[in-house]
């Protein structure tokens, strides 16, 4: 993948482009989706100028996932809907368009507004294999 060094989100986070911010602390940063799927979709993104999830250091993945139940929270009682999905897009094949690691917040509402989902579903020819490959990929790559 090759992708461009520096991102909106790096103006966004220097102060250099406004954004509606909602929430921040050292190492995290919250702000309205500029193009909103509903009514208070977030995005929630890491300080560390990372392109993709599996770059994040443990620091930086571990303040992420401590600040969005909160922020869950927060955008279901704004949008009135207990339904949302979060969402997190790495490589422009999977519809990333920013790159710099951040996390969707997407209210799904009775209307129907929100993230729309195409799941193509297919059972694995040999989940065994499967299984004994991510372990070992796992194995080799320890934490
Ligand atoms: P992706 O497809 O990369 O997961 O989503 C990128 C998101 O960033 C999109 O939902 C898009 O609307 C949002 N976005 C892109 N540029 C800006 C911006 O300048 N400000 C804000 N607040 N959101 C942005």
């Amino acid at each position: 993948m090759s992708e461009p060094s520096t991102t909106i989100f790096d103006e966004i986070l220097a102060g250099d482009i406004p954004c509606h911010r909602v929430y921040e602390d050292d190492h995290v940063l919250a702000f309205l989706d500029i193009n909103p799927l509903s009514p208070g979709h977030l995005l929630v993104i890491p300080k560390e100028a990372k392109a993709h999830l599996h770059q994040l250091s443990d620091e930086s993945a571990a303040a992420v996932g401590r600040a969005l139940p909160r922020l869950c929270r927060a955008v279901m009682q704004v949008s009135g809907s207990s339904a949302y999905n979060v969402l997190q897009n790495n490589g422009a094949s999977a519809h990333q368009a920013v790159f710099h690691v951040h996390f969707h917040i997407i209210p799904k509402l009775e209307d129907g507004r929100g993230l729309g989902i195409h799941w193509p579903a297919a059972a694995l020819e040999s989940p065994e294999e499967m299984v004994e490959g991510l372990r070992s990929a796992l194995e080799r790559d320890p934490s």
